[in-house]
Order: C-alpha cells, then sequence, then structure tokens
C-alpha cells in the first residue's frame, strides 16, 4: 500500500520534473512559456504563422509567381527569370517562406540542439513536394551536405534529418553517401549569370558515387540564392543523375533582406 503511494507520488512529482528537464520551457519563435502538449518547442499560435507556399508557383524556381508572368503561356509554367536563366535542376519546390518566423523555428532546430523539430518541418516539406508532384519519377532522396567543420560542431546534419523525413515519407530511398562538400572551395563569383556561377560553386562538391539514371530528389533546409542547390545539381548530373529536383523547407522571396534579389545569404546558418 505504502508502495503504491510512493509510485503514485512519483507519477506525479517526477513525471513533470522529467518532462520539464527534456521539454523546452518557453517558444522558441515568441518565447512564452510553453503548456507541456506543445511538445515541440513553439506554441501553436507560432506554428501557424509559418506562411505556407502556394499556387501559383513556378515550375522552375517555385517562387511565387509575379504579377506580370504568365505561368500558362509558351513559357511553360516557368517565370520569366527562369526562362531567360534557366537553372540547372529540373524543378523546385519549398513548404512555407523564409521569413522571420521561419528563420526562428530553423535557427533553434540548428543553432540551439532543438533536432527533434526538424521532424515536423521534414514533414511539412514532405507534404509540399506530395501535393506538387515534384517527386513523381524520382528514385532517389539525397540531402545537401553540410560543410564538415559545422557538422562536426553541430553533432547533426539538418538537411540529412529533413531528407530522411522526405524519403520515408514519399516512399524513396535516402542516399547519404552520394555527395561531399569540400572543406576549402572558393566562393564564387556573384556577379556571375545563374548558371556559370552555379557551375563555378559545383567545385565545392563532389559526387561520392554514380549516379547514372537516378532522378534525384535533392533536399536541403533553406534556399535564399540557389546557387548552393544549383552546384549539388550540377555535381549530381555530372556523375550520372538524369535529372536533379530540389526540395527545401524554406525559401527566400525576391524583395525580402534575404530573398534573392537583395542577395543576402544567410551566413549565421
Ligand atoms: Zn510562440
Ligand atoms: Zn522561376
Amino acid at each position: 500500500m505504502a508502495m503504491r503511494r510512493v509510485l503514485a507520488l512519483s507519477r506525479r512529482r517526477v513525471l513533470p520534473l522529467l518532462a520539464d528537464a527534456i521539454l523546452p520551457a518557453d517558444c522558441l519563435a515568441c518565447g512564452r512559456p510553453l503548456r507541456v502538449e506543445h511538445r515541440l518547442g513553439a506554441c501553436l499560435e507560432c506554428w501557424a504563422r509559418l506562411r505556407p507556399l502556394l499556387p501559383p508557383l513556378c515550375l522552375s524556381c517555385g517562387l511565387p509567381a509575379p504579377r506580370d508572368s504568365d505561368l500558362l503561356g509558351p513559357a511553360g509554367g516557368r517565370c520569366a527569370a527562369c526562362v531567360l536563366d534557366p537553372p540547372p535542376h529540373g524543378g523546385a519546390r519549398a513548404a512555407v517562406a523564409y521569413d522571420d518566423d521561419a528563420r526562428r523555428f530553423l535557427l533553434a532546430a540548428k543553432l540551439s540542439g532543438r533536432r527533434r523539430l526538424l521532424e515536423p518541418l521534414g514533414e511539412q516539406l514532405a507534404a509540399a513536394v506530395r501535393a506538387s508532384g515534384l517527386a513523381e519519377g524520382c528514385t532517389l532522396v539525397v540531402p545537401v551536405p553540410a560543410h564538415p567543420w559545422r557538422r562536426l560542431a553541430r553533432g547533426y546534419d539538418p538537411a540529412g534529418d529533413l531528407a530522411r523525413v522526405a524519403a520515408s515519407r514519399l516512399g524513396l530511398p535516402l542516399g547519404t553517401r552520394f555527395l561531399a562538400r569540400r572543406i576549402l572551395a572558393a566562393p564564387a563569383a556573384k556577379r556571375l549569370p545563374a548558371v556559370r556561377r552555379a557551375k563555378a560553386a559545383a567545385a565545392a562538391f563532389r559526387a561520392l558515387r554514380p549516379t547514372r539514371g537516378e532522378r534525384v530528389l535533392l533536399v536541403d533546409d533553406v534556399m535564399t540564392t540557389g546557387s548552393t542547390a544549383a552546384a549539388c545539381a550540377i555535381a549530381l548530373v555530372r556523375a550520372g543523375a538524369v535529372e536533379v529536383r530540389v526540395a527545401v523547407w524554406a525559401r527566400t522571396l525576391p524583395g525580402s533582406p534575404a530573398g534573392p534579389r537583395g542577395r543576402r545569404p544567410d551566413r549565421r546558418l
């Protein structure tokens, strides 16, 4: 009887203490105290503030169509920028816009050690890919490899976690050993057109094994200028891939401070 009382007491007292120790106490985005049911680090209001990227989107770069673009016309669903300067991949899709709210989620997942957060973010990425049909015909999911030093410092690879969740939800094999990032690589000149910049940046990545005949779904956490994804796509195609498509969790939008026009890649990540 006494033992039963001790057990009941420990369940009431110890479990909440354990939960408090394991679970974050404040919302990672707004800082308000979390109730225990908000197990993934953010309050429901902050989750709801993430902005999904919904059609009409350019089939090539995945950006929302500018008002003056003609996605149904002869451009074949591509925006004017992609017609003039086509990216070396077969299409890109993002789950959400990379704004201040999305940035807080990603920083928490990448810099504050809240690795579990990558699971729902990966689910969002997989849902966006499924809704767009981007993965149709794909045979392999490959994450953009982290810089070896960052991976060492962090102990995990956020894009790798997102790719694992996406591969599992989409029912595709995951290939974590197809691409590597060179430790020392010269930065690509920023004034070059996208394709030439990507070709120069492609030197930063090398294929570790052939991708002959594969149609690759390349996964990354965030896309700013798109040059990293383009560089990986070029490296994978050189290794034999038929096509590379790009899925990211968040995408900077034109006109935003960190967007493609502003060209301010996020160096803290
Ligand atoms: Zn919040
Ligand atoms: Zn486009």
